[in-house]
């Protein structure tokens, strides 16, 4: 079917979409690729004849952990909407040695551990050895013809060369025959040893441009969300991009069309700017390689390449030191400045002897040293730039490039919110729930087309129906347990509420906010009496996720988790009422038994800070309910499930600068539960205060960047109505509430139609690729 697929878009000649990505969260792919081809009973039974279990021999497989979270998880379900919908789609990624790191808990602390995933081969990658390009790094520029014009050509050469080889990992699709590949490449030297080097008694240079070349692809830089301003991985972007274009242009050059073909047969989407040096790269293969004018070439790249934005955090914008970029990539630094010089002009004639203006528009940001914006360079090459929820992309049109906005019209800036697949979230991660979704709605089309799980409405209020559905939450819950008692030896209570919070710890997450609430209800707990405690609804808090080795207070925050825990799980006056977990090594193998089993989730960034989510998406299908703030696209699916299915806290996006203000130049003054909390903090009574005093402090001297102190208040209220609702039914009424709480649940997963990738890569095609399903017969 593979290959098939592969002769059958050769044949027609189609135009194809490249999905270019510095990573690919893809986890494991037995399960998944079973139930895709629709041979997942056959499989089981055939491996039973061999005296295997199928739940056995999925859980070997290791997880392909080639990314950090949302962004790469991303790209993972895009590829399966590609796959499922019949589109001409390659995905081009790097092979990396390393995944993000394994992550254990030492003493409350996050561990690092290398995830050497190939370690027992890799079952599912075709090492393509046939597949093969150079890469060159450093080296010097020089002009070949005189002319001092436009015209004038440079070949760059010299520095180091290594070799990029093709690794090719199939996605089939489901329910159909498409499937679809994705192109890892992995380093190697250029030759196997530098003989002649070697004899003349360079020996140590030989091994370290040996070892240099394998260096490029060992692993996976582990910052979300920030930028990690190293050489190496500058050398990944550039080695990722040169291999891919070359491949790119190979597979079009083969057609025998015409260059100005070039952008009806070839779409490239940007997944975030990791890959936008394919810009200068294509102008540089077309106009010194190919002999193309510049401004022929420019027209086919601009024509070629789309961009999508994944944040508003200034400290994810990536920028180059200009000398990095001169002594890696000298031609592509004089692209740059060519494309910057031509783009600058033509503002300049339109906005005439504003300086200001030209300066936040340029490549180039001036300082010592100067810096390649990546972010304008993206804009300035693509056709189309796309946010990835409503209110990101909103903020991307009257925030971040608002002056190009002003330029080049608002139709360039669309929005395309994030979606999941089905295949992997739902049906793959909680088959109780797809099989009782499935016999409801008489059929399993809903797997194709999300949309018809609106068909559960009218079961909303079913008796049998929901206590059908809360067993199935119910079997999730018990699996949790299971995982739980298994990796943290923690045992907790299938029928409290499972209250889960999992992503990578980062500040403006605020995972702290959520576990000082935590800290907030124990203190509640100890001080009441021991009736009253018999009314607070039983509560596990459960935490996952990874936080950047090099980020010092997101580490503090998994102490302070790890901290609390401890003392909460063994206070034996409230542990029957709360628990804390914090689950290690979060991915998304882990995901997948996670989500199933919550009651609800918290989403809960600083309103204007998440720029979509997708986990908030993961959870509500699988008929848990969101705690969030009005951020990302908790908006939107607030917008589809209703506002009674949803619990929102907090300030909203347009009030945090105001906020900030107030907090800055006036006095900042902590919420009054919030104080006490921090008093107990500095009593010691979870972990020494010196530890963790400099995450403290970031609410008091630091000045609460997050607004942590603002929304803490309503969080809290947030969190106490939501106790409420289940209060009522822990007495008498606890059948009537049980009910009511169930009709939220299977109102709220019925409302998550739109929020399949299905319907998100079905706007990008229509909308940016121009790209059409070509049905392998
Ligand atoms: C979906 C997913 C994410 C993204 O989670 P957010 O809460 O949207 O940040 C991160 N990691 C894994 C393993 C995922 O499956």
């Amino acid at each position: 079917m593979w290959n098939d697929t592969q002769q059958h878009h050769t044949h027609e000649d189609v135009k194809r979409v490249y999905y270019l990505s510095l990573e690919f969260l893809l986890g494991r792919s037995l399960d998944n690729t079973l139930l895709n081809m629709q041979c997942k009973d056959l499989y089981r039974d055939a491996l039973k004849g061999l005296g295997f279990r199928l739940e056995d021999l999925i859980e070997e497989e290791c997880d392909a952990a080639l990314g950090n979270g949302g962004l790469g998880r991303l790209a993972a379900c895009f590829m399966d909407s590609l796959a499922s919908m019949d589109y001409p789609a390659w995905g081009y990624g790097l092979r990396y040695t390393y995944g993000i790191f394994q992550q254990r808990i030492v003493d409350g602390y996050q561990v690092e551990y290398p995830d050497f995933w190939l370690n027992f081969d890799n079952p599912w990658e075709f090492p393509r050895l046939d597949v093969v390009y150079e890469v060159r790094f450093y080296g010097s520029v020089t002009k070949i013809s005189d002319s001092k014009d436009e015209t004038a050509k440079y070949s760059w050469a010299g520095g180091e060369v290594v070799q990029a080889v093709a690794y090719d990992v199939p996605i089939p699709g489901w329910n159909t025959k498409n499937t679809i590949n994705i192109r890892l490449w992995s380093s190697k030297p250029k030759k196997k040893f530098d003989l002649k080097s070697f004899n003349e008694g360079n020996y140590q240079k030989s091994v370290e441009e040996q070892q240099m070349a394998e260096n490029i692809t060992s692993v996976l830089y582990p910052n979300d969300n920030t930028m990690a301003g190293k050489e190496l991985r500058l050398k990944q972007q550039y080695f990722f991009i040169c291999a891919t274009l070359k491949d790119i242009v190979r597979r079009f050059k083969k057609m025998g069309h015409p260059w100005k073909e070039f952008p009806n047969k070839v779409a490239i989407q940007l997944n975030d700017t990791h890959p936008s040096l394919s810009i200068p790269e294509l102008m540089r293969r077309l106009v010194d390689i190919e002999g193309l004018p510049w401004d022929e070439a420019w027209g086919i790249v601009t024509r070629t390449f789309a961009f999508t934005n994944h944040t508003v955090l200034p400290e994810a914008l990536e920028k180059w030191p200009v000398p990095m970029m001169n002594r890696l990539l000298p031609r592509h630094l004089q692209i740059i400045y060519d494309i910057n010089l031509y783009f600058l002009q033509n503002v300049e004639k339109i906005f005439p002897n504003d300086r200001d203006k030209l300066s936040r528009m340029s490549i180039i940001e001036e300082g010592y040293p100067q810096q390649v914006r990546m972010a304008n360079l993206a804009v300035i090459g693509s056709h189309t730039v796309n946010g990835v929820a409503e209110i990101h992309s909103l903020l991307v049109k009257h925030e971040i490039f608002k002056d190009f906005v002003d330029y080049f019209g608002v139709l360039k800036f669309q929005n395309k919110t994030n979606g999941i697949t089905p295949r992997r979230w739902l049906l793959q991660a909680n088959p109780g729930l797809s099989e009782l979704i499935t016999e409801a709605l008489g059929n399993d089309e809903w797997i194709g087309d999300l949309s018809l799980l609106k068909g559960l409405k009218k079961f909303a209020d079913d008796e049998i129906f929901q206590e059908k559905w809360i067993q199935a939450k119910y079997s999730s819950k018990e699996k949790l347990c299971q995982y739980i008692k298994d990796v943290c030896d923690i045992q907790i209570n299938p029928d409290s509420i499972f209250d889960v919070q999992v992503k990578r710890i980062h500040e403006y997450k605020r995972q702290f906010m959520n576990i000082l609430a935590v800290i907030h209800s124990y203190l509640q707990l100890k001080n009441s009496s021991v009736e009253k405690r018999e009314s607070f609804i039983p509560r596990t808090v459960i935490f996952a996720g990874k936080a950047a080795p090099g980020y010092y207070i997101a580490k503090l925050i998994i102490k302070l988790i790890n901290s609390v825990a401890d003392v909460v799980n063994k206070d034996k006056e409230t542990n029957q009422f709360l628990k804390v977990v914090f689950i290690p090594d979060y991915n998304v193998s882990a995901a997948e038994v996670i989500i199933p089993a919550s009651d609800v989730s918290q989403h809960i960034s600083t309103a204007g800070t998440e720029a979509s989510g997708t986990s908030n998406m993961k959870f509500v299908l699988n008929g848990g309910l969101i705690i969030g703030t009005l951020d990302g696209a908790n908006i939107e699916i607030k917008d589809q499930v209703g506002q009674e299915n949803i619990f929102i806290f907090g300030c909203q996006a347009h009030q945090v600068n105001d906020i900030r203000h107030t907090q800055k130049y006036r006095k900042l003054v902590l919420n009054p539960y919030l104080e006490s909390v921090i008093a107990a903090l500095k009593e010691d009574r979870f972990c020494k205060w010196e530890i963790i005093a400099p995450l403290i402090e970031t609410l008091t001297v630091g000045g609460d960047f997050y607004l942590i102190s603002h929304d803490f208040q309503s969080c809290n209220n947030s969190l106490l109505s939501l106790l409420d609702l289940e209060a009522i039914s822990n007495v008498q009424k606890s059948y009537q509430d049980r009910r009511g709480w169930a009709k939220k649940s299977i109102l709220a997963a019925a409302g998550m139609g739109m929020f399949s990738s299905d319907r998100t890569i079905k706007e990008y095609a229509q909308d940016i690729w121009k790209l059409t399903p070509c049905r392998v017969p």
